[in-house]
């Protein structure tokens, strides 16, 4: 990792060299500066170089920063969107007299959530509509994640010799999903939020480790035979992660 001083803000980067004829510099959704360089420029003439470029950097850094940070302040209020299977949905809160009980539905383009007039009255005193919102449509994301997720693995499972364990979907905030020894699955809720073709992916992936327990050449050689485009999923996966955030 390098770094350099730019006006206030320290920029770090990453320096990959190899047997190229330009310089490149790219900035990732999550902030990862990355300079791929010819092998013969030295590391100086690299900082250099990338010194020129110092106010582009500056401002994708920002962009990413702006970005992130809508993520994290996700509103539960009419209009808002949210995503489900890679769509993109619009909240509406509807109070309504004459339930008992709260609900979350996708009508349209909508992600509509229906709260009781009688509980609405209560919310208003007690924890907040914004949190009431926000859980509800979390359990409604991990009910619709469960019935989604085992549909895809039951398309697929017949693929391996190797019986499967439980397929349990839960909360994880770092992974998508995982296999244990004993072949048991486990998924996190967020991947209902990707394209379907996404949650294939995921899926393909932790059935693979039923076969191999580990990432070598023969794991993704059997990834690649079932979904031949994984490459493109697999990146999909590492550009957009963030917008499986809620
Ligand atoms: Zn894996």
């Amino acid at each position: 990792m390098f770094a350099f001083q730019y006006n206030t803000s320290k920029i770090e980067y990453n320096l990959i060299k190899s047997k190229r004829k330009t310089i490149s510099i790219s900035v990732d959704s999550k902030g990862n500066v990355l300079v791929k360089a010819p092998l013969r420029l030295s590391d100086e003439k690299v900082l250099e170089l990338i010194k020129n470029k110092s106010s582009w950097i500056e401002e994708k850094l920002l962009l990413v920063q702006d970005t992130i940070g809508q993520q994290q302040e996700r509103q539960y209020k009419n209009g808002e969107t949210f995503y489900y299977l890679g769509n993109e949905y619009v909240l509406k809160i509807i109070e309504d007299t004459v339930k008992k009980r709260l609900s979350v539905n996708i009508y349209d383009d909508k992600l509509v959530v229906t709260i009781p007039t009688s509980k609405a009255d209560f919310i208003h005193e007690g924890i907040g509509n914004e949190t009431i919102i926000k859980l509800a449509i979390i359990k409604w994301y991990k009910q619709m994640a469960k019935v989604k997720i085992l549909e895809r693995v039951n398309s697929y499972e017949n693929l391996f010799a190797k019986k499967r364990g439980p397929v349990i979907v839960k909360e994880q905030k770092k992974r998508w999903g995982s296999c244990s020894q004993d072949g048991t699955l486990r998924f996190n809720w967020r991947i209902i939020m990707a394209p379907e073709y996404i949650i294939d992916y995921i899926v393909v992936h932790e059935l693979c480790h039923l076969k191999y327990m580990n990432h070598a050449r023969e794991f993704w050689n059997l990834v690649e035979s079932i979904l031949p485009d994984y490459k493109i999923r697999k990146e999909w996966l590492k550009k957009n992660g963030i917008m499986l955030e809620l």
